[in-house]
């Protein structure tokens, strides 16, 4: 017996059963579903796409895996290297894991430590922001922002060292002011927060973040695991503003398999990089770098800068901005798109329920949550598709049929 995702299982709608996949389509028994989720944002390529397939095949002809504890192997080494030329400024040092949620738990670690192995041993708070979303284990939990999401963390109370803050510039600033000498870092989904509602913000606050972390030494780190890859219409929000410590996932392998990573820059990395044993980095995830995760990712990439996806992407936001424009209901509270994400807020959750039926019975795959509803589209996807993700979007406000 499965135990679904985000379910109260008493109540569970059956999920579809996919038997086929390929491009932007899933295929049930009865149906051809457009996906415009991505399977959780993660196959910007769609999928069996056959240049990723062959990359895995080669691959598995030599070994699917082994692993980076006193081994290592050309996948991950090519993969760390692509990495480092690829990614801005010097973020040079890859740390390989299984998940976003992994990652970013590994991120957190690295910037406590970061200060533990200069005995600043006061630095134990981190900042983060409400609506915030990083993953569902226990400390990405509790930098998130556990309103809608993780209400067993009640148990515990409060964290008195985690303050979240809106995404406005005084309270960052009133943040820093109040408790500069304890943070250890300044953890964000940068200009776009996906999960917790996808909340779209200017790039104005994350500047200024960069400079009172600058000043007052505390470590930024931009959770791109969501926005990383395009997502937001910059390749990485990080070419506009570097962090000290990246995280990648979803997109990484082209949502092929699961497989993170965490990126540090040189002054991070130098942090650790001494002769006492203890200063050394305590984690390695059992399929960290796994080799067909590796090969993939790297062939992921290669498709990115060659078939110039960034212009894909900004195709995908001007054909939303086109078919959105205009579109209004008294029902809707805000509709947004940045990039390759469009989200229609409601008021009222239940001004969205049953849509994902209404979507499915018109050749969409669609999981609203909350009050949102919203899309975010393989960027292979071809126009006359992505209209019909938004014409069912607005159908099911006119509740006209298309
Ligand atoms: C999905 C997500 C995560 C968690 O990644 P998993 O691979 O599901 O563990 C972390 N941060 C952000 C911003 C995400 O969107």
């Amino acid at each position: 017996m499965i135990w679904y995702p985000y379910e109260q299982m008493k109540t569970m709608h059956p999920p579809y059963k996919i038997i086929d996949a390929e491009g932007v389509y899933l295929y049930t028994e009865e149906r051809k579903l457009i996906d415009s989720v991505s399977s959780w944002w993660s196959v910007i390529h769609g999928y069996k796409h056959p240049e990723l397939n062959q990359a895995i095949e080669d691959q598995l002809k030599k070994f699917a895996h082994v692993m980076l504890g006193g081994l290592t192997h050309e996948p991950a080494q090519r993969l760390s290297e692509k990495l480092q030329s690829w990614l801005p400024g010097d973020l040079d040092y890859c740390f390989f894991s299984d998940s976003g949620s992994v990652a970013v738990e590994v991120a957190l670690k690295i910037a406590l430590q970061y200060y533990m192995n200069r005995d600043e041993t006061d630095r134990t708070m981190i900042l983060s922001l409400e609506h915030a979303y990083h993953g569902d284990t226990f400390k990405t939990m509790d930098v998130g922002d556990d309103e809608d999401y993780h209400f067993v963390l009640k148990a515990y109370g409060k964290n008195p060292d985690i303050v979240h803050i809106p995404t406005e510039i005084a309270a960052l600033e009133e943040a820093f002011t109040k408790y500069h000498d304890r943070l250890n870092c300044f953890i964000v989904e940068p200009l776009l927060q996906g999960a917790g509602g996808m909340r779209m913000y200017d790039i104005a606050f994350l500047r200024r973040a960069r400079e009172l972390c600058d000043r007052y030494d505390v470590l930024l780190i931009f959770d791109e695991v969501a926005t990383g890859f395009g997502r937001t219409g910059n390749r990485f929000v990080a070419d506009l503003v570097l962090p000290d410590i990246l995280v990648l996932g979803k997109g990484l392998t082209g949502g092929y398999i699961g497989h993170a990573v965490t990126v540090a820059t040189q002054r991070v990395y130098d942090g650790f990089y001494d002769d006492h044993p203890e200063h050394a980095l305590m984690h390695g995830p059992t399929f960290m770098g796994n080799a067909l995760a590796c090969s993939v990712a790297l062939k992921s990439i290669e498709l990115f800068e060659r078939d110039d996806y960034l212009s894909k992407i900004r195709r995908i936001e001007e054909i939303t901005r086109r078919e959105m424009q205009d579109f209004s209901d008294p029902r809707i509270k805000e509709v947004r798109t940045m990039g390759a994400c469009v989200c229609v807020e409601v008021y009222d959750p239940s001004d969205i329920r049953g849509y994902q039926q209404f979507a499915c019975e018109r050749g969409v795959f669609s999981r609203p949550f909350l009050n949102y509803l919203y899309a975010m589209v393989p960027y292979i996807i071809r126009e006359e598709d992505l209209v019909k993700v938004l014409r069912t979007m607005k159908a099911w406000f006119g509740r006209n049929s298309i």
